[in-house]
């Protein structure tokens, strides 16, 4: 059975698109097949998988509005086998053209399902807000991975996001569990990212994930080349830390 994990945090910065990608890059290199989604109108993991996204004819947007069908918005990436549905600046006025339309919740899933079959994994980035797109990847998704910065407001805005998930388990998609939540950035020369990852794990009662993301130059820099972690500098400790979280995540599905 194929997951699909939508990676979400309506706040910006936290590592949601660096997660995506190299998630993404990290199971296509255990062998998975790998479809990434991007969901963000800004485009950064399309770009960041080294697809000119303002090139782009057949992106996730004509597919939300059904000018594309799904096989013509996918695209193999740098990565073998990994194929990314593409994102840019368009998908911004998206929430507002699908305004009316009936099912909008599902517009996303119906696609996704009728392509679905061909992969092992489909993650799916989404923008930082708990919008109609964000809502798409969740009736989409079985579950959600959250990307937890480790800086002072981590816990900020959490309870809301859990809500959001709960919701959208009750009254849209039955299937959806929260993954768990997979620190990031964190800085070990500071006792803040300590104190952070502690205070998130008294209070949250949920599956955390052990491997946490330090905070490493080459994973900032990768996407400016339009490489995925493994491919710009493959033992880099960011690349070795997304190795060791898409292990984890395999694990994970194993007992689901
Ligand atoms: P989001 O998608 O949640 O907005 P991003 O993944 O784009 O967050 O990350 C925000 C910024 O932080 C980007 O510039 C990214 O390159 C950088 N970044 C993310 N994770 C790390 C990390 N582990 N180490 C260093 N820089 C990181
Ligand atoms: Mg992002």
């Amino acid at each position: 059975m194929e997951r699909i994990i939508a990676v979400a945090n309506q706040k910006g910065g936290v590592g949601k698109t660096t997660t995506a990608i190299n998630l993404s890059a990290c199971l296509a290199e255990m062998g998975k097949h790998v479809l990434a989604i991007d969901l963000d109108p800004q485009g950064n993991t399309t770009s960041g998988l080294g697809v000119d996204k303002d090139e782009k004819e057949n992106t996730v947007y004509e597919l939300l509005l059904g000018e594309s069908t799904v096989e013509e918005c996918i695209v193999p990436t740098v990565c073998e086998g990994l194929d990314l549905i593409p994102s840019n600046v368009n998908l911004s006025g998206a929430e507002i053209e699908l305004m009316g339309t009936e099912e909008k919740e599902f517009i996303l899933k119906k696609q996704i399902d009728l392509v679905k079959k061909s992969y092992d994994y489909i993650i799916i980035d989404c923008p930082p807000a708990l919008s109609m797109l964000t809502i798409n990847a969740m009736t989409t998704a079985s579950s959600v991975l959250v990307p937890i910065q480790c800086e002072y407001y981590a816990l900020e805005g959490l309870s809301q996001l859990m809500y959001t998930i709960d919701l959208v388990h009750e009254r849209l998609n039955p299937e959806l569990i929260l993954e768990g939540v997979v620190f990031t950035m964190y800085d070990a020369r500071t006792n803040l990212s300590l104190q952070v990852v502690e205070n998130v794990k008294s209070n949250l009662n949920q599956n955390i994930y052990k491997t946490i993301i330090p905070r490493n130059v080459r994973l900032a820099e990768a996407p400016s080349h339009g490489l995925p972690i493994t491919l710009y500098d493959s033992r880099s400790t960011g690349a070795e830390s997304y190795r060791m979280l898409a292990e984890e995540v395999v694990e994970y599905g194993k007992n689901e």
